[in-house]
């Protein structure tokens, strides 16, 4: 059992100065039953804590560190930037760099805007779909996280997990009264709120990959579905790849399932681990957005330097480096798989949900395919199993409904140590 004193002390001063003690309510481990761990720094594939214990990090800062932590290349490229100045408030080459990067790598983006987080990058997209329809509509699905905005606070998923009414305290019902929910992987409840909301729906908002009520896959001819109702209805189809963004590859969910949305949001990876989000897609949407049309969207620190010099050189890594893509797959299969026969050999009561580098271990006999089946996990059998992980020196999702990310640093020495562990909980549960 590694010790935790120097957390412990920590968080019990923050819980009197920050709400929870923490800044997002993820980071509390209370789906665990635990306090948090207080994490001092990262390297590779490892993070280590505030009392020097070393663990596997399968969070990866939820994405963002695909590269690994403290990746040599992303670190030079901060050094470098920070000392030309933190920020100006004032266009920037960089800011056309990573905009000619993000254009060039993902064919659907003609047009992009950067802003500062996944949350400002998904609330802006339907703020311009909704300029451009001149419609009042969205359409989510239940389960699907696209942020904290309050008309995304409707069956969210991840942290909220527990109609259009509001998942959240402070969110007037008026805010929420224009989100309708469907079904992920259920076209008819689609098509149901589009027949009783004739030429009013401006886009449907989606997860290409759906990885906020664990890790679920669309079905086949969900998102070709979607990509059609949406063509017919004159509605605009919005994918939020604020996960699935380069990392299911170069050219994202899109690219991997060839399907062309009109918007789609990034955020986590582009950053690097630095504050970043942008929004983009056609052009003739994308000129809507100010300063070349009327809907309004700003940001201080929008294009930061600092951040876009991060995201430039971690996209311009695995852009040149399409190996790297290949080689966390290859990882992800053999953990993935691996937890697959353990369940097996044991009888566990579980399922594991995957693609390429991300994944979840449902506490659910399965199939999950949609937001009904992620929630009969048994989340008190997940909150055990992540406290062996974490007694194990492994640092998994802190949350039955959140996935798992494998990084360029992870090696079969990470993976194969992860599958022992398991091996360990399941057979002691036997
Ligand atoms: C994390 C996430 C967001 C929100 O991004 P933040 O940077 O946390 O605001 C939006 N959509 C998806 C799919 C996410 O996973």
């Amino acid at each position: 059992m590694p010790r935790l004193d120097r957390s412990k002390e920590l968080f019990s001063e923050a819980v009197k100065l920050i709400p929870g003690g923490v800044n997002s309510p993820v980071r509390a481990f209370r789906s665990v039953n635990r306090d948090p761990v207080f994490i001092a720094s990262g390297e590779g594939a490892y993070v280590t804590d505030a009392d020097g214990n070393s663990y596997i990090d399968y969070v990866g800062s939820w994405g963002p560190m695909i590269l690994g932590h403290a990746h040599a290349g992303v670190l030079d490229a901060v050094t470098a930037a920070a000392r030309k100045g933190l920020s100006f408030g004032a266009a920037t080459e960089a800011e056309v760099s990573m905009a000619r990067l993000m254009t060039s790598l993902v064919p659907s983006l003609e047009m992009v805007r950067m802003v500062n987080s996944g949350t400002e990058a998904t609330m802006s997209a339907l703020r311009a779909a909704r300029g451009f329809t001149q419609r009042d509509k969205i359409l989510k699905f239940a389960g699907c996280y696209h942020g904290h905005s309050d008309a995304l606070l409707v069956k969210a998923g991840s942290g909220l997990l527990s109609g259009s009414t509001p998942d959240s305290a402070g969110v007037p019902a008026s805010c929420a009264a224009d989100t309708l929910v469907a079904q992920y992987n259920d076209l008819d409840s689609v098509e149901k709120l589009f027949g009783q909301n004739k030429n009013q729906i401006a886009a449907i908002i989606v997860e290409p990959v759906a990885a906020n009520m664990g890790v679920v896959l669309p079905a086949p001819l969900f998102l070709e579905g979607l990509r059609d109702i949406c063509s017919k209805e004159g509605a605009l189809l919005i994918f939020d790849e604020v996960i699935t963004g380069f990392r299911l590859g170069i050219d994202g969910a899109q690219g991997h399932f060839g399907i062309t949305p009109d918007l789609s949001a990034f955020g986590k990876i582009i950053g690097g681990g630095m504050p970043v989000g942008a929004y983009g897609g056609r052009r003739d949407i994308m000129e809507m957005v100010a300063p070349s049309g009327p809907v309004y969207q700003a940001g201080t620190l929008s294009g930061n330097p600092v951040a876009m010099a991060v995201g430039i050189t971690q996209l311009s890594y695995l852009r040149d480096h399409p190996e790297v893509y290949s080689r966390i797959a290859a990882l992800g299969e053999t953990l993935f798989s691996g937890l697959e026969s353990i369940i097996q050999r044991t009888g566990a009561p579980c399922c594991v949900n995957h693609i390429g580098s991300l994944g979840s271990l449902f506490f659910t006999p399965g199939p999950v395919t949609g937001f009904p089946q992620a929630l009969l996990s048994d989340t008190a059998a997940y909150a055990a199993y992540f406290n062996h992980l974490i007694e194990a020196g492994i640092y998994t999702a802190p949350a039955q409904f959140e996935a798992l990310f494998i990084s360029n640093a992870h090696g079969e020495t990470e993976i194969n140590r992860t599958l022992l562990a398991a091996e360990r909980f399941f057979q002691k549960e036997k």
